[in-house]
């Protein structure tokens, strides 16, 4: 496990398969928040060992520094198997336990239906997981708690989002630990086709946070679902205009 210091008061808990799999679904959302003051925290369900480049100890140093460059107060990799997903009660446990120790408000998981039967996994056996971390009876070493409000990150979905979060002044940073990942965003061979590499990669990144961003008629934005309806306060105060 690569721990980070203080668990204390989480604000947001984002949870998901893979080590960078945050930084491309929410990751401009959670600097957002640990740049107005929220205390933010990432869970990865597993260590990468099934990747095809880079070593679990690789992925497990550039996961730190990426969690760094995002101003994350906490992460950690859990030990389910890469690419073995599964929402078993024993993994249900392993992820209760973290939510009981960080006592989120706000939980964010990977959308429920995906390409990647791990990141499918993944939104449901968070969802599982939290309601289990509620159980006042349920022994798991550390009080109950649930956490108020459960999101779930689609990029990766080709669904339509309920809201978007403008990352527009965050984009370059949440790119910037995506490149973190050196062995998996960098071409091995040293030299000429490293740049070509990683401007794909960005491309690809900034047509996907730029799409979403139109949407709510900003730069770069981070589509999101929830469940829940949407409850309206001041109707002069909705944003994004509609005509
Ligand atoms: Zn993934």
């Amino acid at each position: 496990m690569t721990a980070m210091p203080d668990a204390s008061h989480i604000d947001v808990l984002a949870i998901a398969a893979h080590r960078d799999d945050v930084e491309q679904t929410c990751g401009g959302t959670l600097l957002r928040m640990a740049e107005r003051g929220r205390r933010t925290a990432i869970l990865d369900l597993t260590q990468g060992e099934m990747g095809t480049r880079g070593t679990v100890e690789d992925r497990a140093r550039e996961a730190a520094e990426a969690a760094r460059i995002l101003k994350v107060s906490w992460r950690q990799a859990l030990d389910i198997p890469d690419g073995r997903v599964e929402n078993t009660y024993d993994n249900r446990c392993k992820v209760a336990r973290v939510i009981r120790q960080l006592c989120p408000r706000v939980l964010i998981l990977p959308y429920w239906q995906a390409r990647h039967p791990d990141h499918a996994t993944a939104g449901v056996l968070g969802y599982e997981a939290a309601f289990v971390a509620g159980l006042a009876k349920l022994d798991l070493g550390a009080p109950p708690h649930r956490p108020f409000k459960i999101l779930y990150a689609s990029l990766y979905a080709d669904v339509r989002p309920m809201f978007v979060v403008d990352i527009s002044e965050q984009f370059e940073t949440r790119f910037a630990s995506l490149m973190a990942y050196r062995s998996q965003y960098q071409d091995q061979a040293a030299g000429s086709s490293l740049f070509p590499r990683e401007a794909e990669i960005r491309e690809r990144i900034a047509a996907m946070a730029g799409f979403y961003g139109l949407l709510a008629g900003v730069r770069y934005a981070e589509p999101f679902v929830q469940k829940e309806v949407g409850l309206v306060d001041d109707l002069l105060a909705i944003p994004v205009q509609s005509i």
